[in-house]
C-alpha cells in the first residue's frame, strides 16, 4: 500500500526535520552558556585583579609603612586608582546587566544628548579640543534616553583616551537611507586591521598592559554596541595604525 508507506516516509522526514532544529536549539544554547560562563569567569577575574594590588600595597604599608614613610604615597595613590578602576567595572557590569531589561522608551533629539555629553568631557579635560559639527539644530530619535547618553559618553572617552590632537564629532542624515549618522574621529594611536572586529567583545582590549595605566575595562565598546543594537543602529570602525580611528554610528530617525 502505497499511501501507507508515503506517510511513513512523511513521519520520517519530520522527525528527521524535528531532530535538526532539536539540535540546533541544543548547540545554541549551549554556545550562549558558554558565553555566559566565560563572562562570568573573565568578570571575576577583572574584579579580582584590583583586590588583588590593593590587599598587597595594604600588607605593605603595614610591614614597612612606619620605617619608609616615602612609601605610603606611592601606596595609597596606587589603591586610589585600583578603586576607581574597581568602581568602574562594577558600573559597567551592572549596566550589561541592566540595559536588556528595561524598556522606558521616549522621543530624544539626540544633538542635545551629545552636546551636553561634549560640555561633561570639556569641564574635565579642559586642555583637549572637542570639535562638533552639525547642520540642524534637531536630530530626533526614539529610545531609552540613560542608555543612549552612553554611546556618546564611550566614544568620546575613548576618543581622548585613545589620541592627543583635538577630536571631532560630526552629525548628518545619510541621504540615501534617511538614518542620523554620528561619526567620532581621532588622530589617535589607531586599531590595526585584525583588531577591529574584537574590539566590540566584553573585556577585549588591544593592549592590555598600557591599558591598565590608561584605566580601560574593556566594556566600553561591549556595552556601545549591546545598546545601539537593542535600538535598531548600527556601530561600525575605520581605522589606520598610527592614523587614527572613525567610529560611526548610525541611528533611526
Ligand atoms: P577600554 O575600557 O579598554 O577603553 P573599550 O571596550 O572601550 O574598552 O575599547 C576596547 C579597546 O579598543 C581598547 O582597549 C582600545 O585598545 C581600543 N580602542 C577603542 N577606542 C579606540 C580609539 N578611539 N583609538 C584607538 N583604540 C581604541
Amino acid at each position: 500500500n502505497w499511501e501507507k508507506s508515503d506517510v511513513k516516509k512523511r513521519n520520517k522526514d519530520e522527525i528527521y526535520e524535528m531532530e535538526i532544529t532539536f539540535n540546533e536549539m541544543i548547540d545554541s544554547l549551549k554556545e550562549n552558556f558558554e558565553k555566559q560562563e566565560a563572562f562570568v569567569s573573565n568578570a571575576s577575574h577583572e574584579l579580582k585583579t584590583p583586590i588583588q594590588i590593593i590587599k598587597s600595597y595594604a600588607q605593605l604599608i603595614e610591614r614597612q609603612g612606619k620605617k619608609r614613610p616615602e612609601l605610603l604615597d606611592e601606596s595609597v595613590g596606587a589603591i586610589d586608582s585600583e578603586a576607581d578602576r574597581m568602581q568602574k567595572l562594577v558600573e559597567q557590569l551592572l549596566l550589561l546587566a541592566k540595559h536588556k531589561n528595561e524598556n522606558k522608551k521616549q522621543e530624544i533629539n539626540i544633538r542635545e544628548v551629545v552636546e551636553q555629553v561634549i560640555q561633561t568631557f570639556q569641564k574635565a579635560y579642559p586642555d583637549r579640543e572637542i570639535q562638533f559639527d552639525a547642520k540642524a539644530s534637531d536630530y530626533k530619535t526614539f529610545g531609552n534616553i540613560d542608555q543612549i547618553k552612553q554611546i556618546p559618553y564611550i566614544l568620546i572617552e575613548n576618543a581622548l583616551k585613545y589620541s592627543e590632537e583635538a577630536i571631532l564629532i560630526k552629525m548628518r542624515i545619510d541621504t540615501d537611507t534617511g538614518k542620523i549618522e554620528i561619526q567620532f574621529k581621532d588622530d589617535g594611536e589607531g586599531i590595526a586591521m585584525e583588531e577591529q572586529e574584537k574590539i566590540f567583545d566584553r573585556f577585549y582590549r588591544v593592549d592590555r598592559a598600557r591599558n591598565r595605566e590608561t584605566g580601560g575595562t574593556g566594556l566600553g565598546l561591549a556595552i556601545a554596541k549591546e545598546i545601539i543594537e537593542i535600538h535598531g543602529g548600527e556601530i561600525t570602525v575605520e581605522s589606520e595604525v598610527g592614523q587614527g580611528s572613525a567610529f560611526t554610528w548610525t541611528l533611526l530617525k
